[in-house]
């Protein structure tokens, strides 16, 4: 898909907004997150403008993909942090703010003080086995 006129990333993509560009190939570019979690925080995107992961093409996808652990060896060398999320958000209930789809890489210290904002609790094993049977088409 053509760049969106209004899309931030895109201007990122095309040089027309200033941007820290960390990595890059023929399908992706990776930046620093203007507002980093955590130090060394950077966003993978395809340079085609596709709004989010519902959207993105199988091909950018992959892309995207492998840019991100690309990009997260490339840190892991340069930083040395601890450990890593690589999170997408998809939609605005999801959390995503920037509809240009991208995956960010996170790298995370044992003494960060970043908390995603869900408490990992103990499930309900019947709820999550009758919701595993919807997902598989058998509910
Ligand atoms: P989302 O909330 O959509 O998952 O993530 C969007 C990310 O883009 C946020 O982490 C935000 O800090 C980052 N961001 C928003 N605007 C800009 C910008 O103009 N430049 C850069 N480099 N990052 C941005
Ligand atoms: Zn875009």
């Amino acid at each position: 898909m053509a760049a969106q006129d209004e899309c931030i990333f895109c201007k990122i993509v095309a040089g027309e907004l200033p941007g820290e560009i960390v990595d890059s190939d023929d399908r992706t570019v990776a930046f620093m997150d203007v507002n980093p979690a955590t130090p060394g925080h950077a966003l993978v995107v395809p340079r085609a403008h596709a709004a989010d992961l519902m959207a993105i093409s199988d091909e950018d996808f992959e892309a995207c993909t492998l840019a991100a652990r690309r990009l997260a060896r490339r840190i892991d060398e340069a930083l040395a942090p601890d450990g890593f999320n690589i999170l997408n958000s998809c939609g605005p209930a999801a959390w995503q703010t920037v509809f240009h789809f991208h995956l960010h890489v996170v790298p995370r210290y044992e003494d960060d003080p970043l908390k995603l904002p869900w408490i990992p609790g103990a499930g309900e094993q019947s709820e999550i086995a009758s919701i595993a049977e919807r997902i598989r088409g058998e509910g």
